[in-house]
Order: structure tokens, then sequence, then C-alpha cells
């Protein structure tokens, strides 16, 4: 263990604080680290292991398609990803695709596809975006303009210009915008991941679609987080009933692969033509056979184990000793808690369990399978964790 801190140090970027654990092996929600312990995890990469570690379906059909083609170049033609492509549209009634590698790629490709539509339809100075204070959509130089956090800001400016703030829940802040400048997008994730694990108000979600239909501004839904069964249902969107013109996901899509996605309704299929958009990786035939196995999996029953254990979790911790407040929705839950978070999860590693944090919260996204069994213990844990 000291050798690999030691190595990781001194020859891997120091953007990121790590804990002093290697993890080594994992299968379903349990990961093994170097020291052969045993921890419950409850934070699935960041939700991206959909269905956890090393899932065998998951496996399988990476391993099968890594038998035929690892990657061709976008000037061919591949199964898996027009096969992913079909099944999105089919489950979202989303007209087109475009894949790339990363939650920042597909917020990038929405923003470019905003910014052409406004352009074509309304003229050039048409390019100002709508986003909340407080969201996240990704750490290139766009994606950061597009992210209402101040504090990743700072150090990179300028930024790309364009982007405009509004509060979350307060839809007189998002009229008064569009009031006032010449807006060709509004882009919500429709429970705020990293700023909190917030959930958006039903009535802010569809003012906001409102705004968007009266106005001829496109709707952007930045589902990286909360998309693929996360919350309940297929897409966050859908438990508010709207219908968005853009939707980007990304994280539990690939099940462990870097895969995104940019979806395009009927209005925005055909915004971007021939030479618009690229990208090397984009469709990688095997990220794109892996996504496949998860997306089939994610039916209504699985949704109905989601939103159970989500039931479980709110109902075990809202009101505990230590707790302030429980809030998200699916399986992406926030807990604030009286103790600083930092202790609660001290603790709850020292403790066999493997949380994450969101701000001054808790955050959990376990696998969407993770066992009832493992889950109770889990919460056990983090109900001893908590108290004060
Ligand atoms: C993680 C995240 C992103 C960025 O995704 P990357 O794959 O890290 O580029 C964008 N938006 C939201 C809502 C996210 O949670």
């Amino acid at each position: 263990m000291a050798k690999i801190i030691e190595k990781d140090n001194q020859f891997v970027a120091n953007t990121y604080a790590r804990f002093p654990l290697e993890i080594v092996d994992g299968k379903g929600s349990i990961a093994k680290s170097s020291d052969g312990k045993e921890y419950i995890d409850l934070g699935t990469g960041i939700g991206v292991t959909a269905f956890g570690y090393c899932d065998e379906r998951w496996v399988s059909a990476v391993k099968e398609q890594l038998d035929k083609v690892q990657h061709t170049s976008n000037l061919y033609y591949t199964q898996p990803c027009s096969d992913l492509a079909e099944m999105l549209c089919e489950r979202t009634g989303m007209k087109k695709i475009f894949f790339s590698n990363s939650g920042a790629e597909a917020n990038e490709c929405a923003i470019k596809t905003a910014r052409k539509y406004a352009q074509d339809k309304k003229g050039e100075d048409y390019y100002k975006i709508i986003t909340l204070n407080n969201s996240f959509h990704g750490r290139t130089i766009t994606t950061l303009a597009a992210t209402g956090q101040e504090h990743f800001h700072k150090l990179f400016k300028p930024l790309t210009d364009g982007f405009l703030h509004a509060d979350a829940n307060d839809i007189e802040s998002v009229k008064n915008l569009v009031d006032n400048n010449k807006i060709c997008a509004i882009m919500i994730e429709c429970v705020q991941g990293e700023g909190g694990v917030v959930a958006l108000d039903d009535f802010f979600v569809k003012g906001v679609w409102e705004i968007c239909q009266n106005n001829d501004i496109l709707l952007i839904v930045d589902e990286v987080q909360t998309g693929n069964g996360r919350t309940g249902e297929l897409y966050a969107y859908m438990n508010y009933g709207i219908s968005p013109d853009i939707i980007t996901t990304a994280k539990g899509l690939g099940g462990g692969l870097p895969i995104g996605a940019c979806m395009f309704n009927e209005k925005t299929q055909n915004v971007l033509g021939f030479g618009d958009h690229g990208s090397t990786f984009g469709g990688n035939p095997v990220a794109c056979a892996g996504a496949i196995s998860i997306i089939e999996r994610i039916d209504d029953k699985l949704l109905e184990e989601v939103k159970q254990k989500s039931k479980f979790i709110f109902d075990s911790l809202s009101g505990a000793d230590g707790v302030k407040s429980v809030s998200g929705k699916g399986l992406m839950i926030g807990i604030e808690t009286v103790k600083p978070v930092k202790e609660v999860m001290a603790y709850c590693m020292q403790n066999g369990i493997l949380p994450l944090t969101a701000k001054t919260k808790l955050r959990l996204l376990p696998a969407l399978n993770i066992p009832m069994e493992l889950l109770k213990k889990a919460v056990e844990i983090i109900k001893q964790a908590c108290k004060n």
C-alpha cells in the first residue's frame, strides 16, 4: 500500500485526493482491497458500474465483442453502435444519437447543437444558454462555463462566453434571463448530483419546459449522473412528465467503459450534418456492446426494485439520530449529517462500506441491483456513523 501511494504520488498528476485504499478485485456490490478487506460498495465508481463490479452479463457482452472488433473508425458501420442507438431511441422516443466518450463530451455536443439550431433559425446572436446555480456539467472549458459554481471557474478564465445562471426552483429567475437575453437553450439536471443531490421541484421543471416551448428554446437535460435507471425511471426527466429536445448521458450507460451519448428529438435530429461534429472513439463497439447489456436489463421490474430500495433508505435514515435530511431520487441519495461529513465517511470506511460525498453531504449511488441484505447492512452502518 505504501509503495503504490508513493508511486502514484510521484507519477500521476495531483488532481485527485485519493483515500489510502487500493481496489484489486470486486464482484457485484462487494469491493476487495489489497489488504484483503471487503467493502460494500455504495459509490459504483461514481454512478458508473450500474450492475456492480464484473457483472457477468456485462463482462460476457464485452468479451464477446473484444474477440470480434475492438475499434474501427467512424468511417465504417459496426453492429453494436447502431443497435445501441436504436435501443436508446425506442426507450426514450428520441430520434437520433451521437456517441462520445464522457459526460462532458456529451454536453459539448448538446451545446454545439443548440448553438447551431438557433443560428440556423434565429441568427448568430442567439447563442446564450441558461444553466442553474449549483449545477455540474463537466470539466472542459465550455462545460465548466456551463457549470454554475464559481469555485470551479476562477482558476481557468476566460471560459467560453455565453452561459447565464438562474436559481434552481426559482422560475422567475429563469423568466427574467429569457426576457432580457437571446437564449438558444436551457440546460438542467433534474437531480443536481455534484451540487448535493438535490431533486428539482416538479413545478419548476414543468415551468422551464413551458418557457422553452413558448420561446422556441431547446430544453437540454443533463442525465449524465441521473440517467440509466438511477432515479427509478430510465431517465430522470421521465419522473417529471416533460419531453426534452436533447438528452445527454454517460456514467452508468457504459457499465464501466467510457461512453457518452447525446440524444436528439424530432426537432434537433438533423441540426448536425456531415462534418459538423465527430469523435475518434465515439460509438466504440466494445463500449456499445457493454452498454446494450446494461440498457436491456433496465426494465419495469428493475426500476420498481430501485424505487423500493430507495424508499427503504429514505424510511430508515429520515429522522435518524444525527441525520438532518435525506434528499434525492431513486438510488441517488444525499444525506445531510450533524457531524462533519469527513468524520462520517471515515467511520463508514473503517466499518466496511464505501459511500461518496457531494458538497457537505454523504452521497449514495449503489448498484441498481444491490442485494437487499447488503443494503440493510450498509444502512445500519450509516446510522451508526451519523449517530451523535
Ligand atoms: C459527472 C458529470 C458530468 C461529467 O461527466 P464526465 O464523464 O466526467 O465528463 C457532467 N454532468 C453531470 C451531471 C455529471 O454528474
